[in-house]
């Protein structure tokens, strides 16, 4: 049902995922109040799932943007990432 209902889609990343690839997300964590419940799971990949771990998908999104950030800078300079920012601020 659940694959259905997202089509197959990972809910957090976006990638097509095969039906033995899929896990059930808690959308709103258990640690953090959520339901064993219809409404509260989401269709994700492995991956994104197992990352996520007890995070909401927001705070995920914020985490590996920090990540991607750290690591830009780490392998291409301050001077890059400054003005990579700048050209997305500018959008
Ligand atoms: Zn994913």
């Amino acid at each position: 049902m659940i694959y259905r209902k997202y089509y197959g889609i990972c809910q957090i990343c976006g990638t097509e995922i095969s039906y033995e690839e899929m896990t059930i997300d808690h959308i709103i964590p258990l640690e953090a109040g959520g339901k064993n419940e219809l409404a509260n799971y989401q269709c994700a990949c492995r991956t994104c799932n197992r990352m996520k771990g007890t995070m909401m998908q927001d705070e995920y999104y914020m985490h590996i943007t920090e990540v991607f950030w750290y690591l830009t800078e780490k392998k291409c300079g301050k001077e890059f990432t400054e003005k990579l920012y700048r050209l997305i601020q500018n959008l």
